[in-house]
């Protein structure tokens, strides 16, 4: 494809049709679009990005920056009330200002913002609308009374919190992802509903903040979806924080009283009440796909699974592709800006790299962290691949032993009788970033006998990779010496 040059400022083409028609078009200034934006950008393509609400979209304002930086406060406390275990004498830790907390919060969003700023993306030939988009054709977009014309537009409009149907909870009152890191007083005691990711981290740096905490969860175990053992840990790790944990329970009613909500919950069919200041829901997301016109652009969604893509990210209008949380499963930056990066290449570049091809970590970060990436063991089974997996707990590996961070285990899954990474789950301290060792092995197409030969700084809690690594080769040369034998 022939780019046009792109244009020297940002200035908006307010109240006209846009005399030029725009090479891409992004809908949403979040990981996603701003991956694209830039991207597309550097290449030297015409590139209009539209943001109706903040840069940096739920990731940077309501998502992965906010919960981190709290979480960061979070772990201090634990560390310094924990301090005696290590030898040093804290006298009154207490708990945490909370107030000074959040502020701290908000300087960090605004430093890391600083980098996606109007001007720097004006600087980068980016032109910036600030509006709500909504399609008026296939290849036209409205935005703040200016259409803007597109040979191919992205759309990455995100997600938004997905409610919870709960009798009397909308007149109590709750909070979301889109409100909690708005808080300026530490709730005295607060419910989180829902146990995954955003509820286990948040019920987790909440009680550590200080806040009485309770967790609600519909099934048996915490974290849907990852490995059975890993989700334990965690259940153990909030119970040690004072959590008070409900699993196979149903919040089925809550009643403002006296300033406080009364909740009442069902846990393995039977009911029970409870009192809290603060309710906090984070049952799942919802695909921001309203208020966008997509009919008028011939880009078939469904509310709840978000805009239909096929693997190169394209929408059944040909012009049109998407990125991110608005249309895919796994809800993460990383996902988000990967994603976007394939738009990129396929829509201005004739590129026909496949979303499936990806290899993606990801991380919940509890303490201890839960990291996977690449195919569950059932995942494995499912598609009739042999497995065999290799594990390490934390408590044999030097670093973690230094550390007192023994809690948790490497686990690699390979294909049976070779040294074929098929996917990994580590759960520790630093768990989100030892995955990147195995994430970086895949995509390098990297056996484990070539990672056993892998020198690592020693002592490193990465270590505990390549005991598992080596684990593989002892067991891989075992079986060649015992062919041997037998054929000999
Ligand atoms: C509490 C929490 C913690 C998280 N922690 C992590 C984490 O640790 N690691 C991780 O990888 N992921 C994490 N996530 C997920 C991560 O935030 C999302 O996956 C990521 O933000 C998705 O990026 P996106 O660009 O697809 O969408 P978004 O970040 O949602 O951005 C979409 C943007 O589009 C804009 N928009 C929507 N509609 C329109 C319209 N019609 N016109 C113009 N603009 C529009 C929105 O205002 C928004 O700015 C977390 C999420 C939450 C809620």
């Amino acid at each position: 494809m022939k780019l046009t040059p792109h244009a020297s400022s940002a200035t908006p083409d307010k109240g006209a049709l846009s005399p030029v028609a725009y090479d891409l078009l992004v809908i949403g200034a979040g990981p996603a679009g701003l991956a694209a934006a830039r991207d597309a950008a550097a290449a030297g393509a015409r590139v209009a990005l539209i943001e109706s609400h903040h840069i940096g979209g739920n990731c940077l304002h309501e998502g992965c920056i906010p919960s981190k930086t709290i979480l960061r406060s979070a772990q201090l406390l634990a560390d310094m009330r924990n301090a005696l275990n290590y030898g040093v004498d804290l006298p009154d830790v207490g708990n945490a200002d909370f107030a000074a907390v959040m502020e701290r919060m908000r300087r960090v969003r605004d430093r890391i913002l600083r980098v996606d700023s109007a001007a720097r993306l004006d600087g980068e030939g980016i032109a910036l609308h600030l509006g709500h988009a909504r399609f008026v054709s296939a290849d036209a977009v409205d935005v703040a009374g200016t259409r803007l014309r597109f040979r191919k537009a992205l759309v990455a409009t995100g997600s938004r919190p997905l409610l919870p149907d709960i009798e009397g909870l909308e007149a109590a009152g709750y909070l979301t992802n889109e409100s909690v890191f708005e808080l300026t007083r530490l709730p005295p005691s607060l419910l989180v509903i829902g146990g995954g990711p955003l509820g286990c981290e948040l019920a987790q740096g909440f009680a550590r903040l200080g806040s009485r905490t309770l967790i609600c969860h519909s099934e048996p175990l915490f974290l849907p979806g990852e490995e059975r053992d890993a989700a334990q840990m965690v259940s153990h790790a909030l119970a040690r924080d004072g959590v008070e944990i409900h699993l196979n329970c149903n919040i089925v009613a809550v009643r403002l009283e006296g300033g406080r909500k009364h909740i009442t919950m069902v846990i393995d069919g039977n009911p029970s009440t409870t009192v809290v200041d603060e309710v906090l829901t984070g049952i799942g997301r919802l695909p921001a796909v309203q208020g966008l016109d997509l009919e008028k652009a011939g880009v078939a969604y469904d509310a709840g699974a978000g805009i239909q893509v096929d693997d190169f990210l394209r929408t059944t209008n040909p012009r049109i592709f998407a990125a991110g949380d608005v249309c895919l499963e796994e809800a993460y930056t990383n996902t988000a800006e990967a994603s976007a990066r394939i738009v990129v290449r396929n829509a201005l570049f004739r590129g026909r790299q496949r979303m499936s091809a990806l290899t993606v970590p990801w991380c919940t970060y509890t303490d201890p962290q839960v990291a996977h990436v690449g195919l569950y063991v059932r995942q494995a089974r499912a598609q009739g691949i042999p497995v065999k997996t290799y594990t390490v707990p934390m408590h044999d590996v030097v670093r973690a032993i230094t550390d007192g961070d023994e809690e948790g285990f490497v686990k690699v899954h390979v294909r049976d009788g070779t040294d074929r990474i098929l996917g990994a789950t580590i759960v520790g301290r630093c768990a989100g970033e030892l995955i990147n060792n195995i994430s970086l092995a895949m995509v390098a197409g990297m056996g484990l006998r070539r990672l056993a030969g892998v020198i690592h700084a020693y002592p490193t809690q990465g270590e505990a990779v390549r005991q598992a690594a080596q684990a593989c080769v002892r067991s891989l040369d075992a079986g060649e010496k015992r062919t041997h034998k037998n054929t000999a």
